[in-house]
């Protein structure tokens, strides 16, 4: 049985050895930042994006003072003629001689003939003239043309995902059209006779199905486009039949239908389609029967229908998968530490990702991120997912750890950040 690691791994090998992605991608369309830059937010950049001159286009200043031959500074009574200004947008056109200076607002050109700019803060005004109260040094206080991009360095690489940063890049070298990789497509087939869409009226033992809305959610947010595609009742052929029209997309993600009992169809119908399975578990709790594998061209990921469980390993094997097919390189897990608020124990021979609820003591001192585990009832437990901000994570190599102990966690980002 894989680790989690290694079946991400797995994953990420695969699609790349039969699709070539994420170097590879070939669709792409065309987004135009000056009418909806949010429209571009997340995608990933399928061309790079070069610098059209250099920045900064001049000697710009980064305070507000005056620009100055540093030199005259260091005379014993230094004493310069104020000859005019340079502000942002209208520049000072003439030449800084011996013994002058310039008044220059933040981000304004910093004239010819200056080296240095000394902030107002130093200085004092004797009508037309400055008295420099410190000496300044060559080269302060401006940031040299160039210095930042040179006229066609690329600033934003092919393959980057695009955020505000990247956006305000793009907005700054006057690139507002650039192409971006297409969204892969990602069927989401649930599979189940318990389950009801969600305007239907439950009978006593039905079940809504909140994977479909989980996992289109979770598609999004991993850069995909959602293709809901129903629920397949456990039987064979209806299964079969949902399935080969799903693989109309660029991935496949079934949910539920993967563990061992007799009504746990989907490893069977995969195999009757000739699909190749590269692994059918995972040591993991929760999510231990997940199942990739490659069916009729297509990739195809099995996940066990415990909604926490699927949610779980959409993160560790899918999104990977998704992030791949869109044209980046899939990130490591954004594991990070914090000290675990009790001592944990458990059992058996997988790793545990635990709801749990991460924060970082506030006031002046500071402290360490806490981590604590929340009480939950197991895999369908979605309300311990709602409560939490990240899952703890207990590998197999430690499965009993002290209260103190630093312990990886794995965030829910879209939560912590909102
Ligand atoms: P399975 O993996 O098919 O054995 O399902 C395990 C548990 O998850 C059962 O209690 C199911 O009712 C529940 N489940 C399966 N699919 C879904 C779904 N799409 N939405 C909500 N719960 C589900
Ligand atoms: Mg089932």
């Amino acid at each position: 049985m894989f680790s989690f690691e290694d079946a991400r791994a797995k994953v990420i090998e695969v699609i790349a050895a039969r699709t070539g992605a994420p170097k590879k991608i070939t669709a792409t369309q065309t987004v135009d930042i000056s009418r909806e830059p949010s429209e571009a937010l997340g995608r990933i950049l399928a061309e790079d994006v070069l610098a059209d001159r250099n920045y900064p286009p001049f000697n710009r200043s980064i305070r507000d003072g005056f620009a100055l031959r540093a030199a005259d500074t260091a005379t014993p009574a230094p004493r310069l003629r104020l000859i005019g200004e340079s502000r942002a947008g209208v520049a000072f056109n003439g030449t800084v001689g011996e013994g002058e200076c310039v008044r220059i607002l933040t981000g304004a050109p910093v004239p010819k003939g200056a080296n240095a700019v000394l902030m107002h803060e130093y200085t004092r005004l004797d009508g037309h003239f400055v008295i420099p109260e410190q000496a300044a040094q060559p080269g302060q206080h401006y940031v040299l043309a160039g210095a930042e991009a040179r006229v066609g360095e690329v600033v934003v690489p092919r393959g980057t995902r695009l955020s505000y940063a990247e956006l305000a890049m793009a907005a700054e070298v006057g690139r507002s059209r650039f192409s971006v990789s297409r969204r892969p497509r990602v069927a989401i087939l649930s599979t189940g006779d318990e389950l009801i869409g969600l305007s239907d009226k439950p009978g006593p033992f039905q079940i809504r199905n909140s994977n479909n809305i989980s996992l289109a959610a979770q598609v999004a947010l991993a850069g995909g486009e959602p293709v809901v595609a129903g629920n397949a009742r456990d039987d064979i052929s209806e299964l079969r039949a949902r399935i080969e029209r799903a693989l109309e997309a660029d991935l496949l993600i079934l949910s539920g239908g993967v563990s061992t009992g007799k009504y746990d169809l989907v490893e069977k119908v995969l195999q009757d389609l000739g699909a190749q399975v590269f692994f059918d578990a995972v040591a993991i709790r929760p999510g231990k029967p997940a199942v990739f594998g490659w069916c009729c061209g297509k990739p195809v990921f099995g996940l066990p229908g415990n909604p926490v469980s699927t949610m779980v390993t959409f993160e560790l094997f899918v999104a990977p998968a998704i992030e791949a097919l869109s044209g980046h390189t899939p990130e490591p897990l954004p594991f990070f530490k914090a000290k675990l608020a009790h001592p944990v124990t458990e059992k058996g021979t997988v790793a545990h990702f635990l709801p749990a609820r991460i924060s970082w003591p506030t006031g002046e001192t500071g402290g360490d991120p806490r981590v604590e585990a929340l009480l939950w009832e197991g895999s369908g437990d979605i309300g311990a997912v709602v409560r939490a901000n990240c899952f703890l994570v207990i590998h197999t190599s430690r499965l009993q750890l002290e209260a103190g102990e630093w312990i990886d966690v794995f965030p829910r980002w879209s939560k912590i950040q909102a």
